[in-house]
This record gives structure tokens, sequence and C-alpha cells, in this order.
């Protein structure tokens, strides 16, 4: 996958994702089939790599899920979780169980609530899709990765960013959409791209118009909301419920609509 293509999946949506809405629709009725059916449990013995169960191996391999070494259960690290479709003895219960707890703050899902499980599966997919941004090789993730390891630790900001897609105005949409998935060029990344020396600030005269100074130049911003954490300098990505968050990012778009006018002559 292309570097910002993970941010830009994780912020488009898990119903945007085709490869998930099939995989977590098939996922979901064979754990609920094996959660209330001893024959359809016996598969685990047999039919692991092949039919609907392979298919629900391979799909959960790729959310990040890992096989336990009980039958029908699954850990998710990302995000802490512990899958089970319902083992149906007390032993089998007990040894899964027993697994959960060695997992420190890790909770036990037991298949059964179909809405607990659609939500583990989309967390699964989100927390994976920010793990693949991570370790992308791009100087954003080495400077979020020391601070933001874990998707708790972004979650509500993530879900934030996504709706500010739409509540920003129509003409800075697709601005606020390349700002809060690391597709922003300032003017001096512009030039090192194009191996040029840099120049100064088009609209400042600073000597080094990198993103942080674009972000904050006087000549550029309409207004002088800070920045109010890391999260928020590097991807634009307000806090929930913050006005000034959301005003902030607004007037990034603003300063992305200036340099691109700029840079297209427009
Ligand atoms: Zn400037």
């Amino acid at each position: 996958m292309r570097n910002n293509a993970y941010l830009f999946r994780l912020l488009a949506g898990h119903s945007a994702d085709p490869h998930f809405r099939i995989g977590a629709t098939a996922a979901q009725q064979t754990l609920r089939m094996a959660a209330s059916s001893q024959h359809f449990r016996n598969w685990w013995q047999t039919r692991q790599s092949y039919g609907p169960l392979g298919l629900t191996n391979k799909w959960l391999a790729r959310q990040g899920w890992q096989h336990t070494n009980l039958p029908w259960t699954w850990s998710h690290p990302l995000i802490q979780v512990v899958l089970t479709a319902d083992p149906s003895t007390t032993t089998q219960q007990a040894a899964v169980a027993a697994a959960a707890a060695a997992l420190p703050n890790f909770e036990l899902h037991k298949v059964g609530d179909p809405s607990a499980l659609g939500h583990h599966l989309r967390e699964g997919w989100r927390a994976q899709r920010w793990a693949g941004f991570l370790r992308s090789n791009t100087r954003a993730a080495a400077a979020l990765a020391p601070h933001y390891g874990s998707w708790s630790s972004v979650a509500d900001r993530a879900k934030e960013a996504s709706r500010a897609w739409n509540y920003v105005r129509m003409d800075l949409q697709a601005h606020v959409r390349a700002i809060t998935t690391d597709q922003y060029i300032s003017q001096l990344r512009l030039r090192s791209n194009q191996g040029l020396p840099p120049q100064p600030c088009a609209f400042c005269g600073a000597l080094l118009p990198n993103r942080a100074h674009e972000w904050s130049c006087v000549a550029l911003r309409t207004n002088s909301l800070p920045h109010p954490d890391l999260l928020f300098a590097t991807l634009g990505w307000p806090r929930p419920n913050s006005r000034d968050d959301r005003d902030c990012l607004s007037d990034l778009a603003e300063v992305r609509k200036k340099v691109l006018a700029l840079r297209y002559n427009k």
C-alpha cells in the first residue's frame, strides 16, 4: 500500500473498503455459526485452511487477529481483545478465560452479541491501518510513532478528522483531506522534491518555508489559533468537541489553498 493510503483508508472509513465489508460479513457469519453449532465447530480439526473457515482465518489474519493456541479463539494485540466463538464445554471456557487473563488488559469477547462483534472487527481494521501508517517511511510517522504508538491514543482523533472531511466548507474539503492524510506539500518540500535549493516563503520572506512555517505563517494564516499538540501540528486531526481545533483546521485548509493557488498560478 502507498504510504498515505493507510491514512486515506482509515479516514474514508470501513464502509468505503469493499474488502473489509465483504470479509467482515463472511467472518461474522462463520463465527456465529461456530458459536451456535458443535457440528460446525468440529470443522476446526479438519477444515482450517479451506471453505468458510479457511477464508475467515485468512481474513482475520490480514486484519491483525492472531490465532491463540485454542480452537476458534483469536487475539488482536493492537486493540487488546480476545475473540472466541463461544467454546461449548466448561473446560474450553476456562481455558479461554485463562488465555485472556494471561494477556494483561485484554478484553474477552465471546461471539454472541452481533453488534459488539462488528465493533471489534471494525476497531481491529482501524488499528491495523494506523499501525501501517506508523510503519511507513514518512517524516510524519517518524514524528508521531514515539508519542502515538497505540490505536487507543488516536482513535477519537481519527474519528473527528474523518468527520472534518464533511463539515468544512465545500471548497476546503479536498484541502482538509490532503492535510489529514499527510499529503501536504510545503513550498520547501516541493523545491526539495524537485531537487532545487530552498527559496524564501513567497508570502512573508521567511527563509525555510516548511510545513511548520506555513501552518503558522502570519501572511498565510487568517487566525492565530495555536496547534494544541503534536498530532494536530502534524496531521491537523482535531480534538473532539473543540470549536477552536475545527476553526484552526479550516484555516490550515485556507493556507493550502493559497499555497496551491500560487504554485499553479490560479
Ligand atoms: Zn511565510
